[in-house]
C-alpha cells in the first residue's frame, strides 16, 4: 500500500486536460491501488488521477464501501446525460469547502477498466454525481467551476482567508 500526496487547488495540475491511457499493464493496476489506498484513507469517494499529480484519465469510484463496490474508470466519455439535481460536493483537492452546484441526474458513460476492456454504465443519484465530478477533473474542471457568479465570490473569499490548502 502507497498513499499518494493529494494535490490542492490551486495547483495548476488541477487544470490540466488529461490523456487519454494507452497501456493497461501492470503499473497501472499497481497505480490504481495507490489510488484506492489514498481514497480510502482521506475518506472520499472518488479520486482522479490529477488529484495525485498524474495528468492521465484514470479515476476510482466507491460509493457505497462495500465488498466489490469500487469502480476503476479509465478514459471515460458521458455519452447521454438526462434531467436536472442539485448537488451538495466538496473535494479533496479543496478540503473542508462544500457547496451545491447543479449535476445531470441520470448519465451514461462508458469507459475501459485495468484490463482494457470497455464498458457502460447507467446510473443516476450519488454514484451519477460522483462520476461527474471525476470526469471534470480530468478535463481540468473543479466542482466550484459550476458556482454561480455570487457563490464563486464567496469561495474567492473563502479561499483568501484559509489557503493556501
Ligand atoms: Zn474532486
Amino acid at each position: 500500500m502507497a498513499l499518494r500526496e493529494i494535490c490542492k487547488y490551486p495547483d495548476p495540475i488541477l487544470r490540466e486536460k488529461c490523456a487519454p491511457l494507452t497501456d493497461f499493464d501492470d503499473s497501472l493496476h499497481s497505480l490504481l491501488s495507490d489510488m484506492a489506498d489514498t481514497m480510502y484513507d482521506e475518506n472520499g469517494i472518488g479520486l482522479a488521477a490529477p488529484q495525485i499529480g498524474l495528468p492521465l484519465q484514470i479515476t476510482v469510484i466507491d460509493v457505497d464501501r462495500e465488498d466489490g463496490s469500487l469502480i476503476e474508470v479509465i478514459n471515460p466519455q458521458i455519452t447521454w446525460y438526462d434531467g436536472e439535481v442539485d448537488s451538495e460536493e466538496g473535494c479533496l483537492s479543496i478540503p473542508d469547502y462544500r457547496d451545491t452546484i447543479k449535476r445531470a441526474d441520470q448519465i451514461k458513460v462508458t469507459a475501459f477498466d485495468r484490463h482494457g476492456n470497455e464498458y457502460e454504465i447507467e446510473t443516476d443519484g450519488l454514484l451519477s454525481i460522483c462520476l461527474q465530478h471525476e470526469i471534470d477533473h480530468l478535463n481540468g474542471v473543479l466542482f466550484v467551476d459550476h458556482l454561480s457568479r455570487m457563490k464563486k465570490d464567496i469561495f474567492k473569499r473563502w479561499f483568501k482567508k484559509n489557503g493556501p490548502l
